[in-house]
C-alpha cells in the first residue's frame, strides 16, 4: 500500500490533499480530503455537501515569477476551509506560499475561491524582501510570514518562512 493511500476509497491523493484523522482509540487513519469531507458532512450533519474541487491556477508574483498554486477544501463542522499551496519540486507540499480561507460550507464553493485568489494575488503582487548586496533583507515595515518547523528532527528550531 503507497504512503498516501485513502483507507476509504483507495485512492492515492497528492501528500497535500491527504488528512491525517485521530480516531477515539488514538490511531490514526489517512484519508484523502474527499473522504474526509464526506464523514465530516455527515458528522456535522451538513446535507448535501458536494465536495469542491478546483483545478490548479498559476500567478505571477511582483517579480513576474510564475507560481503555481494547488487546493484543497476540508470541511471543518460549520466552515469550509479552503487552502491553497504551492509546491516546492523535491521538496515537502508546505515549503511554499499557502493561504487559506474560512467560508460557510453551504456557500458557493467558487465565491471562496474567488476570495481566495484575490487574497493570494494581494499578497503575491507585495515585495517583502529585497536583495541588498547580497542579502535578503526586509523591504518595507511590514512582513509576512508563518513559523514552522526546520523539518530536522534533531535541532527543534523554528523556521519562518516568508
Ligand atoms: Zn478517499
Amino acid at each position: 500500500m503507497a504512503e498516501n493511500t485513502c483507507v476509504r476509497c483507495g485512492a492515492i491523493p497528492p501528500s497535500h490533499d491527504v488528512v491525517s484523522v485521530a480516531s477515539a482509540d488514538g490511531s490514526f487513519r489517512l484519508l484523502c480530503s474527499r473522504c474526509f469531507n464526506t464523514e465530516m458532512a455527515d458528522l456535522a450533519e451538513v446535507h448535501a455537501f458536494e465536495h469542491p474541487e478546483f483545478t490548479p491556477v498559476r500567478l505571477s508574483d511582483a517579480d513576474g515569477v510564475v507560481h503555481e498554486f494547488h487546493f484543497r477544501s476540508l470541511l471543518f463542522g460549520d466552515q469550509l476551509s479552503l487552502e491553497a499551496f504551492e509546491p516546492v519540486p523535491g521538496d515537502d507540499d508546505y515549503a511554499g506560499f499557502r493561504f487559506q480561507v474560512l467560508g460557510d460550507p453551504r456557500s458557493d464553493p467558487f465565491e471562496l475561491l474567488g476570495n481566495l485568489v484575490q487574497k493570494m494575488k494581494r499578497a503575491l503582487a507585495v515585495k517583502h524582501l529585497v536583495e541588498d548586496a547580497g542579502h535578503l533583507v526586509v523591504a518595507e515595515t511590514t512582513v509576512r510570514g508563518r513559523i514552522e518547523w526546520d523539518g530536522n528532527e534533531r535541532d527543534r528550531l523554528p523556521c519562518v518562512v516568508i
